[in-house]
């Protein structure tokens, strides 16, 4: 491999990663004139149709060139299954590629990382972050943020089948809450997105854009970063690959990985932080001795629940030839119509019991059928669900399957580990079929394909769901915040033991949240940002519901 000299590549901080946490941190960070950010990112550009347009969202995340190819398995607990688990490798990460949908969690989920003792992680510290981040299109509130570089904006919903979703949410006896991202997160809802006059508000596009002149602010993309240099304790800098040849780069002040739930503790691991036995396997050398690396890996596992109707009551009717037409040109001229929807535009947080104190199942409803024939994505007439565990007991892990970074990580979910999360994954069944025999949906429901009207015991569904689990792509928790043993970084985000060297992304997360898990994310990123600057922002008193 050719070598180029590191003097030249010298900045305050390096930042690996252009995900949520990644483009926040440069952004924030490239703030002060004084300080100079690199941002490094594997993959390439963003500018692509299928990234901007919300419709085009399933092609974005297909597209074999956005992503890592990632496969997690064999899955223990679901008889051995391989489970295709997507991440982005482009400008922006996974927002890049993502469903868009944003929710920011239950309360009790902040709450309860300041119980376990993280200090300043409390819902009221961290909602002054959350209002930070958005620009929310119905303006600022005690609860919500009107100036932040993030557009969020609320559904339209205005296709028939979702106002009959919402409908049965009620006859089924819950209620559609006004904003499940303000003070009432339970019930039915029109769902929010990041979307803005009809395009993706990725991260990229929300923190990277608007200050791509800033003279201190350095954007590199198709640099893979292999490892973390060090003196001593103290990193350095990183050594990465740009078309083929080694580039290293030296961070003065400290190198901050942002690289995911995947990326950072396989960098982390490359560079002899970790396990010592699993990275003396590997030849690797052992830095730091820190076992919680690639530990206590969350995600949310789901099913899809599929019920035929006519063509005319559902989605399908508007997107024959004539209809994807019109989507396009509506798109193409005014950037409206169905091309500027995610599809995604209700959904529900449900408790399927009456002994857990927060919504422990989330529906994202779909006013369609989608399926993949012969690797094409196609669309038949009926509606899904998509019904995920909001809290799910089990834990997995990422490994190391070789020492040289341009092998995968081994990642391993362990859905179902824990018995307990199968139990609620059915019951969640039940409830979703519930609300399918309410008037609102019976009246347009023909079949039910998935499950299926053939699977009817508690039995058949244990296995029905073991058979059919998939991923949410909401993988946390794998270099988490905390302080004893079980955990990798600090309050803070800095590692254990080592200095200059700080993780802010999804791996960070004390245990996942109620909800789809970027708004977390850049939550955490905010607030780290705004603590590495010396600034903090006073916590809320709107703290409660
Ligand atoms: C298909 C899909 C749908 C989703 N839908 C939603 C949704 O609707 N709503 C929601 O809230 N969340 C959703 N998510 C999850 C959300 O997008 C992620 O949780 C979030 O993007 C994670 O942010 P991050 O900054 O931790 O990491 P990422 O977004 O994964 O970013 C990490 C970045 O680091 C780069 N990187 C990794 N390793 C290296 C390296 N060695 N060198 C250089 N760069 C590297 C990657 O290429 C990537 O750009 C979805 C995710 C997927 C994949």
């Amino acid at each position: 491999m050719k070598r180029t000299n590191s003097e030249t590549h010298t900045f305050d901080y390096v930042i690996v990663g252009s995900g949520p946490a990644g483009c926040v941190l440069a952004n924030r960070l490239s703030e002060d004139p004084a300080v100079s950010v690199l941002l490094l990112e594997a993959g390439g550009s963003d500018r692509s149709l299928t990234i901007q347009m919300p419709a085009a969202v399933p092609f974005a995340y297909m597209d074999a060139k956005l992503g890592w190819g990632y496969q997690a398995g064999p899955e223990p607990h679901l008889g051995g299954r391989w489970i295709d688990e997507k991440r982005g490798r482009v400008l922006g990460g996974s927002s890049s590629i993502n469903a868009m949908i944003f929710n920011r969690g239950n309360p009790m989920d902040f709450d309860g990382w300041a119980d376990r003792g993280l200090a300043g992680w409390a819902w009221k510290d961290c909602l002054p972050y959350f209002k930070k981040m958005e620009a929310f299109a119905e303006g600022p509130s005690d609860w919500r943020g009107g100036s932040g570089p993030l557009q969020i904006s609320r559904c339209k919903a205005d296709f028939p089948l979702h106002h009959q979703f919402l409908r049965a949410g009620e006859q089924a006896g819950f209620s559609v809450t006004p904003d499940h991202n303000g003070q009432k997160q339970e019930g039915f809802h029109v769902a929010q997105a990041y979307i803005h006059q009809g395009l993706r508000s990725s991260a990229s596009r929300a923190y990277l854009s608007p200050v791509q002149d800033r003279p201190n602010l350095r954007v590199r993309s198709g640099v893979a970063v292999q490892k973390i240099s060090f003196q001593g304790a103290r990193a350095t800098g990183v050594i990465a690959t740009h078309h083929g040849t080694e580039v290293s780069f030296t961070a003065r002040r400290e190198v901050v990985l942002c690289a995911g739930a995947f990326g950072s503790p396989q960098l982390l691991m490359l560079s002899g932080i970790g396990d010592p036995d699993h990275l003396r396997e590997h030849g690797i050398a052992v830095r730091a001795p820190l076992r919680a690396v690639g530990m206590n890996l969350e995600n949310h596992p789901g099913v899809n629940l599929q019920y035929v109707t006519e063509t005319k009551h559902s989605m399908v009717s508007q997107l024959g030839p004539a209809g994807r037409v019109r989507l396009a040109l509506e798109w193409a001229l005014m950037r409206k119509g169905l091309g500027a929807s995610n599809f995604f535009e209700t959904g529900a947080f449900l408790r399927t019991k009456h002994d857990v104190a927060f919504p422990n199942m989330q529906f994202e409803f779909l006013p369609l059928v989608r399926y993949i024939e012969n690797g094409k994505l196609k669309a038949r007439p009926g509606f899904n669900f998509w019904m995920d565990l909001s809290r799910p007991a089990s834990r997995g892990r990422v490994r190391l399957c070789s020492a040289d970074p341009a092998t995968a990580p081994s990642i391993v979910f362990n859905h179902l580990a824990e018995p307990a999360d199968l139990e609620d994954l059915v019951d969640g069944v039940e409830l979703g079929r519930n609300i399918v025999k309410q008037a609102a949906l019976a009246s347009v429901t023909k079949a039910e394909l998935l499950p299926g009207e053939y699977v009817r015991t508690r039995c058949d569904l244990r296995r029905w769901v073991a058979a059919n689990l998939g991923t949410s792509y909401h993988p946390s928790g794998t270099c988490r915040i905390g302080t004893g043993e079980n955990s990798v970084v600090d309050l803070q985000g800095r590692v254990h033991g080592l200095d200059g060297l700080r993780i802010v992304d999804g791996s960070i997360l004390p245990s996942t949240v109620t909800a789809n898990i970027s708004a977390a994310i850049y939550m955490v990123a905010e607030k780290i940002a705004d603590e590495m600057r010396g600034h903090t922002i006073q916590a809320s008193k709107a703290v409660r519901p």
